[in-house]
C-alpha cells in the first residue's frame, strides 16, 4: 500500500526533498530515502507503509514510556517497518532495519486511519501511540490517524528518535499531545558510528517541540561503555535541566541486542548513579526502567516528597495514583507538570 508522501516538494534540478526528517534526502525517479520507506515514483514522493502495520499491540502508557501523561491508561500503539537511523542497539531492528535488510521489501497488515482509531475505542484506550520504529518516516500516515483520533477525543503520542524537522513538527502539533524522545548519548560520534545520525537535531526538537507545548520526556538507554561516563550522563541531564527542569527523564538499561550481542548489560548501579546525577542537576522527575527498582520508577512530589504515583510490578503493571484535582499533592498542593486529563 503506498500514498503520496506530501511532506516533501520539488526541486529546481527535478529531485524530490523529503522534508519529513533531518536526514534531508534529495531523491531521484526510483531512490528510496534512508528510511527506506519513502521512495520516488512517478515524479512524487510516496509512502510505502501507508496503512500497513508491522506492530500493533494495547500497552500501558508507562512502557511508552510516559509517566506523566494519562497515568494508569492504556495506548493503541502501532508502528511500521523502516527506520531514517541504524542504532546497532535496536530493540526493534526486525521491523525498523527490515526493509534496508530484506532488498526493498515492505510488509504489514492493513490498519487504515479509521480503524487504528475504532480499534483504539473498541479497547478502551486513551491514547494512540506512533511507536516501535520511528514514526517521522510514516508521518503522513500518522497525520491522518492522529486527526481522526482528535476527533475521537484520543490522545496522541510519538515514540522518536527526534529527527523531526521544523516542518514536520508544525505539521502534525496541532493533533500531537506528547512526544518521548531519545537522547542517546551526548557525543556526535556515538550519534554518527552507533546511531546513524547527529546529535545536534536531535537536541534542537527537543527544544522546538518543547517550545511549542507538546508534553516531552525524554529517555535515555545506557550503553557500558559507550555513554555511561559520569561525564556525559551529566551532559545530558543539564542539558534537560537548563531546557525545563519538569521534563521527566527516563533512564534505562540496556540489554544485548542486534549489533551489540558482545556489550553486557547495564549493571544497576549504574542506573542508580545515573538517577542520583539527574537529581543532582535538579531534574524534578527521574525515572529508572528496564530493571527492577520500584522506589525510582515512581513519583514524588517536588514539592515535599511524598509518594504520588506508585508504580510497582512489571511496567504500568500496578499504577496507583494519589494526586488529587487532576494533577496536585495530598499533602502539600504542589501542581506536578503532566498531562492528566
Ligand atoms: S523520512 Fe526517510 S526519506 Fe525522508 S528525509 Fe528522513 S530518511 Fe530521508
Amino acid at each position: 500500500m503506498s500514498s503520496h508522501a506530501w511532506l516533501s516538494k520539488k526541486l529546481e534540478d527535478g529531485r524530490i526533498a523529503c522534508e519529513a526528517c533531518n536526514q534531508h534526502c534529495k531523491l531521484d525517479e526510483g531512490e528510496y530515502g534512508i528510511c527506506g520507506i519513502r521512495k520516488v515514483e512517478n515524479g512524487e514522493l510516496q509512502l510505502l507503509t501507508y496503512g500497513l502495520a508491522a506492530a500493533v499491540n494495547v500497552d500501558p502508557v508507562e512502557k511508552k514510556p510516559m509517566f506523566h501523561f494519562l497515568p494508569g491508561s492504556s495506548v493503541f500503539s502501532f508502528g511500521t517497518v523502516g527506520c531514517n537511523f541504524s542504532c546497532k542497539f535496536c530493540q526493534n531492528a526486525d521491523i525498523s532495519q527490515y526493509p534496508k535488510e530484506h532488498h526493498h521489501e515492505i510488509v504489514g497488515h492493513p490498519l487504515s486511519p479509521e480503524r487504528a482509531v475504532s480499534k483504539a475505542l473498541e479497547y478502551g484506550c486513551k491514547s494512540i501511540a506512533y511507536t516501535y520504529n520511528e514514526p517521522v518516516v510514516f508521518f503522513e500516515y500518522t497525520y491522518d490517524t492522529a486527526k481522526l483520533a482528535h476527533e475521537a477525543g484520543l490522545k496522541n503520542i510519538y515514540v522518536t528518535s527526534g529527527y523531526e524537522t521544523h516542518k514536520a513538527i508544525d505539521t502534525i502539533a496541532p493533533y500531537l499531545d506528547g512526544m518521548n524522545i531519545d537522547i542517546k548519548g551526548y557525543s556526535q560520534s556515538f550519534y554518527k558510528d552507533i546511531c546513524g545520525g547527529s546529535l545536534k537535531p536531535v537536541l534542537d526538537t527537543i527544544e522546538y517541540a518543547h517550545k511549542k507545548g507538546i508534553w516531552i520526556e525524554t529517555t535515555t538507554l545506557l550503553i557500558p561503555g559507550y555513554n555511561d561516563s559520569d561525564e556525559e550522563i551529566r551532559a545530558i541531564a543539564q542539558f534537560q535541566a537548563d531546557l525545563d527542569p519538569a521534563m521527566p527523564w527516563h533512564i534505562s538499561a540496556f540489554h544485548p541486542m542486534y549489533k551489540m550481542m558482545d556489550v553486557h548489560s547495564t549493571p544497576p548501579q549504574t542506573l542508580r548513579r545515573a538517577y542520583d546525577i539527574g537529581k543532582d542537576v535538579g531534574l524534578k522527575y527521574v525515572y529508572v526502567g528496564n530493571i527492577d527498582d520500584e522506589a525510582r520508577e515512581s513519583t514524588y512530589c517536588p514539592g515535599c516528597d511524598a509518594l504520588v504515583i506508585d508504580r510497582h510490578g512489571h511496567i504500568g503493571q500496578y499504577v496507583t495514583n494519589h494526586l488529587i484535582n487532576k494533577n496536585s499533592c495530598p499533602s502539600c498542593g504542589y501542581k506536578l507538570h503532566g498531562v492528566w486529563q
